[in-house]
Protein backbone atom coordinates (compact mmCIF):
# COMPACT_ATOMS: atom_id res chain seq x y z
CA UNK A 1 0.00 0.00 0.00
CA UNK A 2 0.89 3.67 0.58
CA UNK A 3 2.04 3.78 4.20
CA UNK A 4 5.34 6.15 3.68
CA UNK A 5 5.21 6.62 0.00
CA UNK A 6 3.96 9.94 0.50
CA UNK A 7 5.41 13.43 -0.22
CA UNK A 8 4.07 16.40 0.40
CA UNK A 9 3.86 18.32 -2.81
CA UNK A 10 2.40 21.63 -2.67
CA UNK A 11 -0.51 24.28 -1.13
CA UNK A 12 -2.78 25.62 -3.35
CA UNK A 13 -4.66 29.31 -2.58
CA UNK A 14 -6.54 29.47 -5.97
CA UNK A 15 -8.25 26.93 -8.38
CA UNK A 16 -5.26 27.66 -11.12
CA UNK A 17 -2.54 26.46 -8.43
CA UNK A 18 -3.91 22.45 -8.86
CA UNK A 19 -1.49 20.21 -9.79
CA UNK A 20 -2.97 18.14 -12.96
CA UNK A 21 -6.35 16.13 -12.58
CA UNK A 22 -4.36 13.04 -13.95
CA UNK A 23 -4.82 10.62 -10.99
CA UNK A 24 -7.56 9.15 -8.46
CA UNK A 25 -7.74 11.82 -5.77
CA UNK A 26 -9.30 11.73 -1.91
CA UNK A 27 -9.90 14.75 0.39
CA UNK A 28 -10.10 15.18 3.74
CA UNK A 29 -12.76 17.73 5.09
CA UNK A 30 -13.24 18.76 8.50
CA UNK A 31 -13.70 20.94 11.29
CA UNK A 32 -10.70 22.66 12.92
CA UNK A 33 -8.91 20.22 15.79
CA UNK A 34 -11.22 17.65 15.05
CA UNK A 35 -7.90 15.39 14.24
CA UNK A 36 -7.57 15.72 10.21
CA UNK A 37 -3.93 16.34 11.14
CA UNK A 38 -3.70 13.24 13.56
CA UNK A 39 -5.51 11.14 11.22
CA UNK A 40 -3.76 11.90 7.65
CA UNK A 41 -0.23 11.44 9.67
CA UNK A 42 -1.40 8.19 10.77
CA UNK A 43 -2.24 6.80 7.90
CA UNK A 44 0.32 7.89 5.55
CA UNK A 45 2.75 6.36 8.37
CA UNK A 46 4.34 9.47 8.53
CA UNK A 47 4.69 12.09 11.54
CA UNK A 48 4.80 15.51 11.59
CA UNK A 49 3.58 15.19 7.28
CA UNK A 50 0.54 17.03 8.00
CA UNK A 51 0.19 19.57 10.54
CA UNK A 52 -2.95 21.52 12.10
CA UNK A 53 -3.94 25.02 10.66
CA UNK A 54 -4.31 26.63 14.37
CA UNK A 55 -4.61 30.07 13.28
CA UNK A 56 -8.38 31.34 11.61
CA UNK A 57 -6.78 34.16 9.95
CA UNK A 58 -3.72 32.64 8.59
CA UNK A 59 -3.77 31.83 4.44
CA UNK A 60 -6.35 28.43 3.94
CA UNK A 61 -4.42 26.19 1.74
CA UNK A 62 -5.70 23.08 0.14
CA UNK A 63 -2.20 20.69 0.76
CA UNK A 64 -1.52 18.33 -2.01
CA UNK A 65 0.13 14.73 -0.78
CA UNK A 66 1.54 12.64 -3.66
CA UNK A 67 0.22 9.35 -2.59
CA UNK A 68 2.37 6.63 -4.28
CA UNK A 69 2.63 7.31 -8.20
CA UNK A 70 -1.17 6.84 -8.56
CA UNK A 71 -3.21 9.06 -5.93
CA UNK A 72 -3.14 12.77 -4.38
CA UNK A 73 -4.52 12.76 -0.93
CA UNK A 74 -5.76 16.35 -0.36
CA UNK A 75 -6.10 18.29 3.01
CA UNK A 76 -8.35 20.79 2.91
CA UNK A 77 -8.23 23.44 5.32
CA UNK A 78 -10.22 23.01 9.06
CA UNK A 79 -13.75 25.14 8.77
CA UNK A 80 -15.39 25.87 11.77
CA UNK A 81 -12.93 28.01 13.37
CA UNK A 82 -15.39 30.01 16.23
CA UNK A 83 -13.52 33.69 15.46
CA UNK A 84 -12.62 33.29 11.80
CA UNK A 85 -12.96 36.39 9.87
CA UNK A 86 -16.10 36.65 7.77
CA UNK A 87 -13.59 37.27 4.63
CA UNK A 88 -11.79 34.56 5.43
CA UNK A 89 -14.81 32.39 5.62
CA UNK A 90 -16.13 33.66 2.20
CA UNK A 91 -12.66 32.88 0.79
CA UNK A 92 -12.90 29.39 1.88
CA UNK A 93 -15.79 28.65 0.73
CA UNK A 94 -15.60 29.78 -2.84
CA UNK A 95 -12.43 27.98 -3.48
CA UNK A 96 -13.83 24.90 -2.21
CA UNK A 97 -16.95 25.19 -4.17
CA UNK A 98 -14.77 25.46 -7.41
CA UNK A 99 -12.67 22.47 -6.36
CA UNK A 100 -15.31 20.17 -5.72
CA UNK A 101 -17.39 21.45 -8.51
CA UNK A 102 -14.01 21.35 -11.17
CA UNK A 103 -11.82 18.34 -10.21
CA UNK A 104 -13.25 15.39 -12.24
CA UNK A 105 -10.48 12.78 -10.10
CA UNK A 106 -12.17 13.05 -7.13
CA UNK A 107 -12.82 9.82 -5.70
CA UNK A 108 -14.71 10.34 -2.04
CA UNK A 109 -14.96 13.26 0.18
CA UNK A 110 -13.85 12.11 3.94
CA UNK A 111 -15.42 14.01 6.21
CA UNK A 112 -14.23 13.76 9.73
CA UNK A 113 -16.63 14.36 12.70
CA UNK A 114 -15.31 14.32 16.13
CA UNK A 115 -17.04 10.86 17.75
CA UNK A 116 -17.66 13.01 20.72
CA UNK A 117 -19.90 15.68 19.48
CA UNK A 118 -21.22 14.00 16.36
CA UNK A 119 -22.55 16.22 13.41
CA UNK A 120 -22.62 19.70 14.11
CA UNK A 121 -24.88 22.47 11.64
CA UNK A 122 -21.45 23.33 10.04
CA UNK A 123 -20.46 19.81 9.10
CA UNK A 124 -24.09 19.51 7.77
CA UNK A 125 -23.73 22.78 5.41
CA UNK A 126 -20.34 20.74 3.86
CA UNK A 127 -22.22 17.66 3.74
CA UNK A 128 -24.76 19.74 1.66
CA UNK A 129 -22.34 21.16 -0.50
CA UNK A 130 -20.67 18.06 -1.65
CA UNK A 131 -24.94 16.36 -2.94
CA UNK A 132 -25.12 19.93 -4.57
CA UNK A 133 -21.65 18.75 -5.82
CA UNK A 134 -21.70 15.14 -6.55
CA UNK A 135 -19.46 14.20 -4.49
CA UNK A 136 -19.74 10.95 -2.53
CA UNK A 137 -18.67 11.62 1.21
CA UNK A 138 -18.10 9.28 3.97
CA UNK A 139 -18.03 10.33 7.62
CA UNK A 140 -14.63 9.26 9.72
CA UNK A 141 -15.79 9.25 13.03
CA UNK A 142 -12.29 10.85 15.33
CA UNK A 143 -11.24 10.03 18.47
CA UNK A 144 -13.42 7.19 19.35
CA UNK A 145 -10.96 6.49 22.20
CA UNK A 146 -12.35 9.36 24.13
CA UNK A 147 -15.94 7.95 23.98
CA UNK A 148 -17.03 5.83 26.13
CA UNK A 149 -18.86 2.28 24.49
CA UNK A 150 -21.68 2.59 26.12
CA UNK A 151 -22.04 6.33 24.95
CA UNK A 152 -21.14 5.16 21.74
CA UNK A 153 -24.77 3.72 20.12
CA UNK A 154 -26.37 7.27 20.67
CA UNK A 155 -24.13 9.35 18.82
CA UNK A 156 -23.56 6.69 15.89
CA UNK A 157 -27.51 7.07 15.23
CA UNK A 158 -27.31 11.35 15.41
CA UNK A 159 -25.20 10.22 12.85
CA UNK A 160 -27.27 8.56 10.42
CA UNK A 161 -30.01 9.95 11.32
CA UNK A 162 -28.30 13.24 9.88
CA UNK A 163 -26.64 10.76 6.87
CA UNK A 164 -29.88 9.69 5.74
CA UNK A 165 -30.73 13.53 4.48
CA UNK A 166 -27.66 13.98 2.70
CA UNK A 167 -28.04 12.01 -0.84
CA UNK A 168 -23.89 12.05 -1.65
CA UNK A 169 -23.40 10.41 1.69
CA UNK A 170 -21.47 7.00 1.81
CA UNK A 171 -23.42 4.81 4.47
CA UNK A 172 -21.15 3.20 5.77
CA UNK A 173 -19.21 4.91 9.34
CA UNK A 174 -15.55 4.27 9.45
CA UNK A 175 -14.46 4.72 13.65
CA UNK A 176 -11.47 5.93 14.17
CA UNK A 177 -8.38 6.24 16.90
CA UNK A 178 -5.14 7.80 15.69
CA UNK A 179 -4.25 7.76 18.93
CA UNK A 180 -4.75 4.18 19.61
CA UNK A 181 -4.68 3.29 16.05
CA UNK A 182 -7.98 1.82 15.33
CA UNK A 183 -9.80 1.95 12.32
CA UNK A 184 -6.50 3.24 10.35
CA UNK A 185 -5.62 -0.12 8.32
CA UNK A 186 -9.37 -0.25 7.31
CA UNK A 187 -9.70 3.69 5.96
CA UNK A 188 -6.52 2.95 4.42
CA UNK A 189 -8.00 -0.04 2.56
CA UNK A 190 -10.69 2.24 1.39
CA UNK A 191 -8.60 4.42 -0.08
CA UNK A 192 -6.16 2.19 -2.07
CA UNK A 193 -9.70 0.63 -3.15
CA UNK A 194 -10.34 3.61 -5.26
CA UNK A 195 -8.65 3.51 -8.06
P1 LIG B 1 -6.75 19.19 13.23
O1 LIG B 1 -6.84 20.62 13.63
O2 LIG B 1 -8.06 18.68 12.73
O3 LIG B 1 -5.64 18.89 12.29
O4 LIG B 1 -6.51 18.35 14.58
P2 LIG B 1 -5.19 17.70 15.19
O5 LIG B 1 -4.81 16.46 14.47
O6 LIG B 1 -4.15 18.72 15.35
O7 LIG B 1 -5.77 17.24 16.61
C1 LIG B 1 -6.37 18.16 17.50
C2 LIG B 1 -6.19 17.66 18.91
O8 LIG B 1 -6.86 16.42 19.11
C3 LIG B 1 -4.73 17.39 19.28
O9 LIG B 1 -4.54 17.77 20.61
C4 LIG B 1 -4.58 15.89 19.12
O10 LIG B 1 -3.59 15.35 19.94
C5 LIG B 1 -5.95 15.41 19.53
N1 LIG B 1 -6.29 14.13 18.84
C6 LIG B 1 -6.26 13.89 17.51
N2 LIG B 1 -6.63 12.63 17.25
C7 LIG B 1 -6.89 12.04 18.43
C8 LIG B 1 -7.30 10.71 18.84
O11 LIG B 1 -7.52 9.80 18.04
N3 LIG B 1 -7.49 10.53 20.17
C9 LIG B 1 -7.27 11.48 21.10
N4 LIG B 1 -7.50 11.18 22.37
N5 LIG B 1 -6.87 12.73 20.76
C10 LIG B 1 -6.68 13.01 19.46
Amino acid sequence: LFVGDVDFLKGVVAMDGLPPDDRAEVCFAGRSNVGKSSLINALTGRKGLARASNTPGRTQEINYFKLGSERFLVDLPGYGFANAPVAVVAKWQALLKSYLAGRVSLRRAFVLVDFRHGIKPVDDEIMTLLDRSAVTFQVVLTKADKVKAAEQDAILAQVRERLSKHPAAYPEIVVTSSEKGEGIASLRATIAGLA
